[in-house]
């Protein structure tokens, strides 16, 4: 037994009674009210509830059904939810027809670069500005990151152009600061299984992107979308960014076949970051109107006005004048595909 389906007219008072049966069981109860079905998800290690036990709550007054999911994943599962999640951030949803489109550099390096870049973007209509202030480097000796001055010039940049901001938390004693500023909390591939910090903003109100991780599988990566979720956080977005494979010929090889995967398996919208997917310039392009194509509900794009000079990821950044020819290009793939970008 791991969701509860209430009847239309459940009251209250019968939820109220479901709650305290399944906490005397020593479970979670997880509610999330839709705008057709109020559904009852229920947390803990629900294999121990016997068939009695089950059928008492499917007779309790205000149940419709109770159904068991075998996945290990529960709350971001289809079965949890049929429709899509549509997650909506000043204005702008993620998950609906229209695609947004992040896209900015891949560090915030000072006011002046990421003011012009975030003009540029703008310009040519992303909807989200992209840029890390806390940066996970593989080396301690790289740039790290402006930390809270990032942050600042992110909620600057925000207040000139109208994009609302995404940038990348790594450490739980951040979360605070970094969510006083941004619109979206962005979870790195290298901290996708950081348990913690994923508990943490699970906490959290804010929208959650999380990248999947250098080597992780569809199923760990929808696992760690859970410990979010488990906490009340329920709007999450799951961003593909590529994995680590036998071919050097790319940064990482884009698992484009995830995002269909994942519709499948989710109601969580789907990102996708061709950048560090492929990690050159010239291929970001075409695997941005691929990930379109296969059904990506979003992009995240690095940006940069001078790539030569950037402080990390130059190589994959793409120019401004390229990223206004990519999103001209990308009108006809979305409409191929019933979408708008
Ligand atoms: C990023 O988007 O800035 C980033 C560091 O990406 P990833 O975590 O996917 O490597
Ligand atoms: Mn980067």
């Amino acid at each position: 037994m791991d969701i509860i389906v209430l009847r239309q007219d459940a009251t209250d008072e019968d939820i109220r009674h479901i709650i305290k049966k399944l906490e005397s069981r020593g479970l979670q109860a997880n509610l999330s009210k839709g705008t057709e079905i109020t559904i009852i998800g229920v947390i803990g290690d629900t294999s121990k509830v016997t068939e009695e036990e089950e059928d008492a709550i499917r007779a309790a007054s205000g149940v419709e059904n109770v159904v068991r999911i075998v996945k290990p994943y529960k709350l971001a599962s289809r079965e949890f939810r049929k429709e899509n999640t549509e997650i909506t951030v000043r204005g702008i949803t993620i998950g609906g027809k229209k695609i947004p489109v992040m896209a900015g550099p891949c560090a915030v390096e000072n006011r002046t670069v990421l003011g012009s870049i975030a003009e540029k973007v703008k310009a040519s209509g992303a909807t989200f500005l992209r840029g890390g202030a806390f940066k996970p480097r593989t080396s301690p000796y790289a740039f790290q990151g402006l930390g809270e001055e990032g942050l600042r010039y992110l909620a600057e940049a925000r207040d000139k152009t109208g994009l609302p901001i995404i940038t990348e938390v790594m450490d739980p004693r951040d979360i605070e600061v970094i969510a006083e500023y941004t619109d979206i909390i962005q979870i790195g591939a290298r901290n996708m299984q950081n348990f913690r910090l994923l508990l943490e903003v699970g906490s959290s109100r804010k929208p959650v992107m999380l990248k999947r991780g250098l080597a992780s599988t569809i199923k760990e990566w929808l696992m760690s979308a859970e410990y979010i979720m488990s906490r009340g956080n329920h709007n999450v977005i799951l961003c593909e960014r590529g994995i680590r494979t036998f071919e050097t010929a790319t940064r990482n090889t884009l698992d484009l076949s995830a995002v269909p995967v994942l519709k499948q398996l989710t109601h969580l919208p789907v990102v996708v970051d061709p950048s560090h997917g492929v990690g050159k310039r010239d291929l970001v392009a075409p695997m941005a109107k691929a990930a379109v194509a296969a059904g990506a509900d979003g992009l995240i794009i690095e940006v940069h006005t001078n790539p030569e000079e950037a402080m990390s990821d130059g190589e994959q950044s793409l120019k401004p004048d390229q990223f206004e020819r990519l999103m001209r290009e990308l009108k006809p793939v979305a409409a191929a595909v019933g979408r708008e970008i």
